[in-house]
């Protein structure tokens, strides 16, 4: 957050999502909003290189309208292909350059606001114009405009061409995005915006990678190109390094690549997990990209307890058909073998859209709006696709089918009575239906509430307390300002899930703990000790989970969270916890591994 200058290192500091450390060089990823764009005021000897960064962006810009018109000819004929000769010539005209230069040198300014000033002026002389064709004109401004931006912050790498190791920087990534990039160039990410819980924090969590959230005003300063040191256990990121710093850094990750601690972790995830006193704890993973596969195994994970199927759709940009459902399905029911997987419904709507154009996009509210099973059962075209590619895969490996955000009992008796439909269906199409268990999550305050009705309609309960946590404290997952307020240890979410787990235990069903939450060592403590006996993770996540739960007992386990359920606020909570945990196990949680004591909110 703060840019403290030092001695040529810049510092801010943020949310840390996924743990590790990384040194690089950093690759702004930038969607070419006008909207935001900074003024950079530059240093005299600075000048000539972001002229020639705008030249090259000019250069890139060109080949990359050359290849779209050569594409565009053959596909739709040349009569077609001319709206990119306009955009070519808008970029071949000289004046435009040089008028662009004359700003980055006049007024000593970074290129894309150099482009901003000499597009706007372009952009209201077009405005002024009344002849319509000519008006018209203004949008191909636009885009071009758009492209040029794209281009200067060196977006034009991203996707396959994602050829070298880098550290992507941004204000705000979107799963789409990142499930766009070459993964396994990806060393770091640092974003100005996002939490948690937000899905770009799972997904660098599910891939392993680290990632720093929340640095508020990092991206502008952030240059592609520029060296930058990640490290989430300080929670900063410090551009421009020292040489000692950044090659202390690069050690690190050397000596971690190293085969030795990914045999250390294969070593110790094999067999079941028992608590001290023998209780067996069941660690799953929760899944969202094809990337993520190879983890369920090597970090020991029994089953896929979370596939998000609703990343299909960002990995695509479209709804996929039956068949291509049913590939991806199985696909995940093979990676997670005997142990079988929980495919949950399209989860759309809230912040997973993605910018895809269904009906949720742009609604006022979308966290309350047309989510998840509201979307599945106002879409039942798309829902029937879904349940049927689900049962097709499920013929051949275990597979169960989860409804997001049930609120209502209405909602999970007539999902089931599509999924009921569609197998009668299939049946009479000759087409093999295999039996799946249908969950509901548990993640909305009305469903704790009638969680005992619930658990007698569905086979297992799956907590997802991320919204949970969300919902019940009425504080956006994803908005770093109230970042303060997402607390999983409220006496509130605590009850919340005290109460479902009662519910599914009564009526004999599973309950499984899907959120971030279990993420978190001493926050999985506290669910065992609340009665949890399934948690599903990042996969990556499993091993310190794991070493920690091996080493606790669940009686004493449940003898905190029972004083935690009479705590009357979240700080009360987090301070048991600490003090608790502090006498208990003090070798086994050292303070920075509990929550911090809070100074204000
Ligand atoms: C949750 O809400 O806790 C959950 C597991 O699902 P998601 O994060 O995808 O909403
Ligand atoms: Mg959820």
């Amino acid at each position: 957050m703060k840019h403290q200058k030092g001695k040529g290192e810049a510092r801010w500091r943020g949310t840390a999502v996924s743990d590790g450390a990384a040194a690089g060089r950093v690759l702004r990823i930038h969607t070419g909003a006008r909207d935001y764009i900074y003024r950079v005021r530059l240093d005299d000897d600075e000048v000539e290189r972001e002229v020639r960064r705008f030249r090259a962006a000019v250069r890139l810009s060109r080949r990359q309208l050359r290849a779209l018109r050569r594409r565009a000819e053959r596909a739709l004929g040349d009569e077609h292909a001319y709206i990119f000769d306009a955009h070519l010539l808008m970029l071949e005209d000289r004046k435009l350059s040089e008028d662009v230069e004359a700003v980055i040198r006049g007024e000593r300014v970074n290129g894309e606001w150099a482009v901003k000033v000499v597009t706007d002026r372009l952009l209201a002389v077009y405005d002024e114009i009344k002849d319509d064709y000519l008006r018209e004109r203004s949008s191909d401004i636009e885009d071009v405009t758009r492209r040029l931006l794209v281009a200067l912050s060196g977006e034009s790498l991203r996707g396959r061409r994602l050829t070298e190791d880098a550290v992507i920087v941004a204000e705000e990534l979107m799963p789409s995005t990142i499930a766009e990039l070459d993964f396994t160039h990806i060393k770091a990410i640092a974003t100005d915006m996002g939490g948690w819980t937000s899905h770009t924090a799972i997904i660098a969590r599910g891939l392993g990678i680290p990632a720093i959230v929340g640095l508020r005003d990092f991206y502008r300063h952030a240059r592609t190109g520029d060296t930058v040191v990640v490290d989430t256990r300080a929670g900063e990121v410090v551009l421009h390094p020292s040489r000692e710093r950044f090659d202390a850094y690069k050690a690190k990750e050397q000596a971690r690549d190293g085969g030795a601690a990914a045999r250390a972790v294969a070593e110790e995830s094999r067999g079941p997990l028992l608590t001290e006193d023998g209780v067996e704890i069941v660690l799953r993973a929760n899944v969202e990209l094809p990337a993520e596969y190879e983890g369920v195994a090597r970090f020991g994970a029994r089953g896929i307890g979370l596939y998000r199927s609703e990343f299909l759709l960002t990995q695509r940009g479209a709804l996929p058909d039956e068949d291509e459902q049913c590939s991806a399905y199985e696909e995940v029911g093979r990676v997670a073998g005997a142990d079988g997987a929980a495919v949950r419904l399209f989860d759309l709507g809230g912040d997973k859209l993605g910018g895809l154009a269904l009906e949720a996009d742009g609604e006022r509210n979308p966290a309350l709006g047309l989510r998840a099973i509201r979307f599945c059962l106002q879409r039942e075209d798309v829902l029937r696709t879904q349940v049927r590619a689900v049962m097709r895969a499920a013929a051949r490996w275990p597979i169960d089918l989860v409804l997001p955000m049930i609120s209502d009992l209405t909602e999970v008796r007539r999902a089931r009575r599509v999924i009921e439909e569609e197998r009668a269906r299939l049946e009479a199409e000759g087409r093999e239906a295999g039996r799946i268990r249908v969950g509901a999550m548990i993640e909305v305050p009305s469903a704790v509430m009638v969680a005992e009705k619930l658990a007698r309609e569905v086979d297992f309960f799956s907590l997802g307390t991320n919204d949970l946590v969300q919902y019940m404290l009425a504080v956006d997952r994803g908005n770093d300002e109230v970042a303060p307020w997402f607390r999983s240890l409220h006496p509130a979410v605590l009850q919340a899930v005290s109460r479902t787990i009662e519910a599914a235990r009564a009526a004999s069903i599973p309950a499984i703990v899907c959120g971030e939450m279990a993420a978190t060592p001493a926050y999985a403590v506290v669910l065992v000790g609340l009665g949890a006996h399934e948690l599903s993770m990042a996969a990556s996540s499993i091993p310190r989970v794991r070493r920690v739960l091996s080493r606790v007992d669940s009686r004493a386990a449940a003898e905190v969270a029972r004083e935690c359920l009479d705590c009357a606020t979240a700080d009360e909570v987090e301070e048991l916890v600490r003090v608790r945990f502090g006498e208990r196990w003090p070798n086994l949680f050292p303070p920075e591994t509990l929550p911090a004591p809070r100074v204000n909110v």
